[in-house]
């Protein structure tokens, strides 16, 4: 099975890549972690998505894909993948399109999880908040300023691909509002239906 999960930050991509993965029993593939722990190691890649990371703004595309195309590659995904956080752009799922049509392979589907906009700041100041309470750390990203960068960038760059991946008839649709159990499942049914 080879997997995108597409929705606007705080939508729960996370939590539901985690729980699919470990169900199919294939790889998940977080973009946003994989950046994270380059950063936190100081590699070239990390270095350069550092500050970018922090403002909210968007990876340079071909930094992006140079990253996915490597891991996707590894013996571990030859059975499929769930993407997160990737692509986050046009040019990205391009690019990604084309790469697997070189081994001759395609997505299977495309889940979006469907959330209102009103709810995702909420969540997302929660979670900083809690993990500032817990002494956990807190990502860069999760306030106000960087999110608002992250929204706005989400509607223009992101949210069109819901259309691109439309038209090609993979895109699966599911309501992200409801219970974590609950979203499970219908992502569950999504996929074999
Ligand atoms: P979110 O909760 O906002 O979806 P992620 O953990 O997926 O956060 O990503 C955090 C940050 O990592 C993004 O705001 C962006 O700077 C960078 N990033 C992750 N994936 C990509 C990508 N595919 N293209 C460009 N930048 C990315």
């Amino acid at each position: 099975m080879r997997i995108v999960l597409l929705g606007p930050p705080g939508a729960g991509k996370g939590t539901q890549a985690v729980r699919l993965a470990q169900r199919l029993a294939i790889p998940q593939l977080s973009t946003g972690d994989l950046l994270r722990a380059a950063a936190a190691a100081g590699t070239e890649i990390g270095r350069k998505a550092k500050e970018i990371m922090q403002r909210g703004d968007l990876v340079p595309d071909e930094l992006m894909v140079a990253t996915v195309v490597e891991r996707i590659s590894r013996p571990d995904a030859s059975n499929g993948f769930i993407l997160d956080g990737f692509p986050r752009t046009i040019a990205q799922a391009v690019a990604l399109d084309d790469f697997l049509a070189t081994e001759a392979l395609e997505l299977d589907c495309v889940l979006e999880l469907k959330v209102d906009e009103e709810v995702l700041a909420d969540r997302i100041l929660n979670r900083a908040r809690e993990a500032k309470a817990n002494g956990h750390a807190i990502r860069g990203d999760d306030n106000q300023e960087a999110l608002k960068v992250r929204m706005d960038l989400y509607r223009r760059q992101t949210e069109p691909l819901t259309e691109y991946y439309r038209s090609k008839g993979v895109l699966k649709s599911v309501d992200g509002l409801r219970p974590i159990n609950i979203v499970a499942a219908s992502l569950l049914e999504a996929i074999d239906a």
